[in-house]
């Protein structure tokens, strides 16, 4: 059944898009060839107004749906919970910024019904940010797709719609550290998936909630995620170091014995002890990141605790 749609808002402090974002999904919503839609607000434990913004919707909207996080959970997160009490034939995934812009949704719903799973979404250009981070989200996909066995495309956000069947898929994934576009590419099938060029305009209101160390985390931890591929480098690491002090040590012997000129001081040793010194810091921290992960994942511990609100169930 293609017949209704969950739309999925994942909000942190976003107290000044609410309701300029309701506007917007409302006009798009109430012309689309479907029976029912609801917006699910997920509010990531928000310190300003959000929550209210939100329960004032509900008032005077029984669409709208609210997902209340208990505490700030991320982005990530945030989405899944929304996922998680989504009852759509399909779910619309934005942020609430009006980055991702409502009049989308039109396109995405026709090619759903016309017989896609999946819409995704490719910004083709984007306001908000400057050169030098374009360049390095460049580098990261570039580096992340290197060490990966699983694929994941640049410049398309999580601005996207999943089918029904995918979401049911999706919701079995458990694992607390996630990035729902690499678990979406791990699962999604080579057909029926349509990709929409959009240009994302600057934010509506606030301010970015990824600042340059939060990106970092979100870019190593997605490596770590995807790939083992850092612990072999490892190995190939130690055995070009080997090499190198191996070449090392039988100049040194030509030098003592053939050359009779033995390099004066200890400037040598300090220098090789320190480069193996910090090889293996690297390697050790690199492993320390996997240990790490499965030392949080083995614990089992809920994604996430939310409060979910509803008003009685209207059709459009
Ligand atoms: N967000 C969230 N929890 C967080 C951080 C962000 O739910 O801990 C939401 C945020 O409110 C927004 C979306 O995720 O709707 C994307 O965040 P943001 O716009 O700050 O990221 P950017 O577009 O700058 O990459
Ligand atoms: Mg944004």
């Amino acid at each position: 059944m293609k017949d209704s749609v969950s739309i999925v808002i994942s909000a942190y402090n976003e107290e000044g898009s609410i309701d300029a974002l309701y506007k917007e999904l409302t006009k798009v919503c109430s012309q689309l060839p479907l029976k029912t839609y609801e917006l699910i607000f997920v509010d990531d434990g928000s310190h300003d107004k959000t929550y209210d913004k939100c329960q004032k919707l509900q008032g005077k909207d029984s669409h709208v749906k609210i997902v209340h996080l208990m505490r700030n959970f991320g982005h990530e997160i945030a989405m899944t919970a929304g996922m998680d009490y989504a009852k759509g034939d399909a779910v619309i995934f934005m942020d609430a910024d009006l980055q991702h812009p409502p009049v989308y949704i039109k396109e995405m719903i026709k090619e759903w019904q016309n017989g896609m799973d999946i819409v995704l979404t490719k910004r083709v250009e984007n306001r908000a940010t400057s050169k030098l981070y374009d360049f390095c989200a460049w580098a990261f996909y570039k580096i992340l797709n290197f060490l990966s066995d699983t694929t994941i495309p640049a410049k398309t956000p999580d601005f996207r719609l999943i089918d029904r069947k995918f979401v049911d898929f999706l919701k079995q994934f458990n694992e607390h550290d996630r990035l729902f576009r690499g678990l979406l590419s791990w699962a999604m099938p080579n057909d029926k998936v349509k990709v929409i060029d959009f240009v994302a305009p600057e934010r509506f209101a606030g301010e970015s909630k990824y600042n340059f160390r939060k990106s970092l985390a979100l870019a190593l931890n997605s490596i770590v995620q995807f790939s083992t591929k850092p612990l072999r480098l490892s190995i190939y690491l130690g055995l070009l170091t080997a090499f190198i002090s191996g070449v090392l040590g039988l100049w040194v012997i030509i030098e003592h014995f053939i050359m009779k000129q033995p390099t004066p001081g200890y400037a040598t040793i300090m220098t090789t002890v320190i480069f193996i010194g910090s090889v293996q810091l690297i390697v050790l921290g690199i492993i320390g990141e996997y240990i790490g992960k499965i030392h949080m994942e083995v614990k089992g511990r809920p994604l996430y605790i939310a409060e979910y609100k509803e008003k009685k169930q209207h059709d459009k």
